[in-house]
């Protein structure tokens, strides 16, 4: 290796990476679309829905599975190019923000049918996957989660006695003896985790960082969701072709919803619906009004912000078990620095089967006007992954070296850190699917799942998810 000392004597400072185009896995894995669809005539349709990611198209796809509707779905890309393209593709189904939070706010057994909604959402992609037969590849395995300090450890205990109150499944949770807060843990939780010699949190979290002192574990997954909703959407052309229409390359810029529906404005084209459900994700470049000019909104901690997560991998040749890590990083829950979050999994490229190593972690908040889709990856945040998440993902790894895939996504955050899905309370003809809060994949197929279920008509019971 290159002697870097200086003649000083002095270790310089490593150089930073440069800017680097972005280049998605999961877009790389897709299949050509084929030409653009524009929308090229007004239009007339039960359901109209905007955004065509995992939201998007889970929404069409149980509204047309449940319903006997007829779908339009417009799409200002192509199909799969917004966070669905970009993510790290991890199936896990937690709140960003403690379960019991969301139980003092709404009440214990709002937050579990929430957390219930989610877990189930598992068996939901699986019923996606084997209808529309989709090949693309879906590994499930064990996650784990390593935690240094007793603020984390107890907030998870707290939202674990909740899981075991409302008979939902458990997180495992060890916590090692070497714990210098052993002691300390509160004597209510004691049944909820066990004591383990240090050597299991190294093994478990793959790392000999023994800052890391308790591990909770969970089913966890992952798949490439740009692939699958390339392939359910192609599913459902085939499948509804009298009743689903699809066009991408299609701006919705304004959307007036009436009594009884609502009209989506694209360039000179109008869509009529009866409804139409937003699932846009974190842009908001669009504007929505009732029949007199003025504009929707939803209650202030339900209004959508958009952050920019970034994300880098590394291939490597042999075949690894799969696997995903996070690893906490600041002391209390809420604190500055992010938890640093690690997918490893099976990967296909034109010369073979290898495993993929994907790291994240750095997200920023934005202008969304400002955002560049397609622009660079900043090379101070693969410097920043390099440092602080590349160590933890594969500790043999050299710092500095260049990465295989770099990217950035769009997420749609909300100040109440909860998903917004179902119909607004004021103009039911508008409903939502979206706000990730930096856990979309399988929160956006329930979402997909429960909007169908009220355009059927259901009468669902109240709901943390409800618009208000
Ligand atoms: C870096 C990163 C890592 C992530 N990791 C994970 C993870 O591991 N696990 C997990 O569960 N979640 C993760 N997420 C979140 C998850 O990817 C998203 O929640 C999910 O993909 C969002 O799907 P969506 O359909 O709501 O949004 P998108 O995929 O963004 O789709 C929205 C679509 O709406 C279209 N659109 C928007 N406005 C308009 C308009 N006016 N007219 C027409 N079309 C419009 C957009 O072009 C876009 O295609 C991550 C996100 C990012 C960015």
């Amino acid at each position: 290796m290159e002697d870097r000392t200086t003649t000083s004597g002095q270790e310089p400072e490593r150089d930073p990476y440069a800017d680097q185009p972005l280049r998605s896995p999961w877009i790389a894995q897709m299949a050509p679309d084929g030409p653009p669809r524009r929308l090229t005539a007004d239009a007339e349709t039960d359901v109209a829905i905007v955004g065509a990611g995992i939201a998007g198209i889970a929404t069409a796809f149980f509204t047309l599975r449940t319903t006997s509707q007829r779908v339009l779905l417009l799409e200002r890309d192509r199909v799969g190019r917004g966070a669905t393209g970009r993510n790290a593709g991890q199936l896990t189904t937690y709140f960003e923000r403690p379960l019991h939070e969301i139980a003092d706010e709404f009440g214990a057994d709002m937050a579990i049918d929430a957390q219930r909604a989610f877990d189930e959402a598992h068996d939901l992609l699986n019923v996606m996957v084997s209808e529309t037969r989709a090949n693309v590849q879906v590994e499930r395995f064990t996650g784990h989660m390593g935690m240094f300090s007793l603020n984390h450890l107890v907030v998870h205990l707290r939202n674990n006695l909740l899981r075991r109150q409302g008979g939902l499944r458990e997180e495992t949770c060890v916590v090692s003896e070497k714990a210098e807060f052993l002691r300390q843990i509160p004597s209510e939780f004691a049944h909820l985790y066990s004591v383990v010699p240090q050597r299991r949190i190294r093994e478990l979290l793959n790392t000999d960082d023994d800052r890391y002192r308790a591990v909770l574990s969970d089913r966890k997954g992952a798949a490439n969701s740009a692939t699958l909703v390339q392939q359910v959407l192609a599913f459902l052309e085939q499948r509804y072709p009298d009743r689903f229409v699809y066009h991408d390359n299609t701006r919705v810029d304004r959307i007036v919803v009436g009594d009884d529906g609502a009209s989506l404005h694209s360039d000179e084209h109008e869509v009529s619906a009866s409804n139409v459900v937003l699932c846009t994700n974190g842009f908001v470049d669009h504007t929505i009004e009732d029949g007199t000019g003025e504009p929707i909104t939803l209650a202030a901690d339900q209004r959508i912000v958009a952050r920019v997560g970034f994300m880098a991998a590394f291939a490597e040749a042999q075949q690894v078990l799969p696997a995903a890590f996070s690893y906490i990083r600041n002391i209390t829950i809420g604190g500055d620095t992010p938890y640093v979050y690690v997918t490893r999994r099976t990967y296909d490229r034109h010369d073979g089967t290898i495993t993929l190593t994907c790291m994240g972690g750095p997200e920023s908040p934005i202008d969304i006007t400002e955002y560049d889709p397609d622009g660079p990856v900043p090379g101070a945040i693969l410097t920043n992954l390099d440092e602080q998440a590349r160590p933890l993902a594969q500790p043999s790894r050299p710092p500095g070296l260049p990465y295989d895939f770099q990217w950035h996504g769009l997420m749609g955050y909300t100040d109440g850190g909860i998903r917004v899905i179902g119909a607004h309370p004021s103009h039911p003809a508008l409903l939502y699917n979206l706000g990730c809060n930096g856990v979309g994949f399988l929160p956006s197929i329930h979402g997909g799942q429960r909007v169908a279920r009220i355009l059927s008509g259901e009468h669902l019971p109240p709901s943390v998810f409800d618009p208000r």
